[in-house]
């Protein structure tokens, strides 16, 4: 976990290092089309790796597609859009309510998501073992919580 945590930060130091934003680099999973002068300067983009299209590209639209909703996507490029997603919401809340339960729910969705797990998996007595042995104060989310609530915000 904490390896994990290094790592993930790690990862994202380098990219910020690289000339900050991500955007740019997020742009080879897309094919960029022309900019769309009718409505308000968005971009025509393809997703490269199941040709699903989008008039009018917005940047959160293409990142929820990769992280959640494409069908071909590498589980690697998966696992890299979704720590973008989440870099960009801890900037932007960094000063309200980034508590560590927060980025621990985070953390689980991504592994849910990412893994194939179904949400009803957090609500298994073997897994809340295993997590009440990792921390006793940390309580997991429903299955209701983590599917409606959280996975609402990440895609929000
Ligand atoms: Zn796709």
């Amino acid at each position: 976990m904490l390896a994990n945590k290094k790592s993930l930060k790690k990862f994202l130091a380098k990219k910020k290092a690289k000339g900050g934003c991500s955007h740019d680099e997020f742009w080879i999973w897309f094919v960029k089309g022309n900019k769309n002068e009718t409505s308000k300067g968005y971009y025509f983009a393809m997703c490269s790796f199941c040709d699903h299209y989008w008039v009018n590209a917005k940047l959160s639209k293409l990142k929820t597609h990769l992280a959640y909703k494409c069908q071909k996507v590498d589980s690697d490029t998966r696992i890299k859009v979704l720590v973008l997603l989440t870099n960009d919401e801890s900037d932007n809340d960094m000063a309200s309510t980034s508590t560590a339960t927060n980025q621990i729910n985070k953390i689980l969705l991504k592994m849910i998501v990412c893994c194939n797990l179904p949400f009803a998996l957090v609500e298994h007595s073997f897994f809340q073992e295993y997590t009440k042995a990792l921390h006793a104060t940390y309580s997991i989310p429903s299955h209701w919580v983590l599917s409606n609530t959280l996975l609402d915000q990440e895609l929000a």
